[in-house]
């Protein structure tokens, strides 16, 4: 189907899938055993990374034929974390661009129209400089792992019985560890729910030209 206009903040329709996307990259071991995690389980997600972490240089090697069969859909974070909404119109494509430099030169793909803007910070003015350079679809969410600070194992595995539910955007964090323990768990949640994960690229036909 086509990208609906406007944000997207969860999946059309009545379907059973669940949007897993998780961004950042603090911790090069969270990046490494997420990416692991969808190598070995086929679980499909999506990341919405900040090129001037480390960790995507890191794990560039282990990440990029997982992207490039699709698996992975790497989606824009901006360069540096920035709010937006702080930034001039320039400032704002310079985030962008910057961080979309670096993927394609580093994984060799393209994610326009796809961003998330850091903490969700966007008005009229933000979406606008993102669309002039491509970025024409900010992508929310629709419940959320809470983990972008440090929770417990058993916190986490409580959000994704709160969140993982059909059509759902959800979003967490390659920051810390704890979720890295306990994807046994959130598989489970998935497979007892009937889910199935899909990338942005799973669902949506990105705009052409
Ligand atoms: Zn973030």
């Amino acid at each position: 189907m086509p990208i609906p206009p406007g944000r997207l903040t969860e999946l059309p329709g009545d379907g059973s899938l669940l949007a897993w996307t998780v961004d950042d990259g603090d911790d090069s071991s969270v990046v490494r055993a997420y990416t692991e995690f969808g190598r070995d389980t086929g679980t499909r997600l999506t990341f919405f990374l900040n090129g001037s972490k480390p960790a995507w240089t890191e794990n560039a090697d282990l990440l990029r034929p997982l992207v490039a069969d699709g698996r992975i859909q790497l989606g824009n974070h901006t360069w540096s974390h920035a709010d937006l909404t702080s930034l001039s119109a320039a400032g704002v494509q310079d985030e962008l661009q910057r961080n979309h430099d670096f993927v394609l030169s580093t994984y060799g793909v393209d994610m326009r129209p796809y961003y998330r803007p850091p903490y969700g910070y966007r008005d009229a003015s933000t979406d606008a400089a993102a669309a002039e350079i491509g970025y024409t679809c900010p992508v929310l969410w629709y419940g959320s792992l809470s983990d972008s600070g440090l929770l417990t194992p058993d916190q986490v595995v409580g959000f994704a019985d709160q969140w993982f539910l059909p059509q759902h955007i959800v979003i967490g964090h390659l920051n810390f560890t704890p979720v890295t323990t306990v994807f046994p768990q959130l598989t489970q949640i998935i497979a007892d729910r009937g889910l199935t994960t899909v990338t942005l690229d799973d669902v949506f036909v990105r705009p052409t030209g």
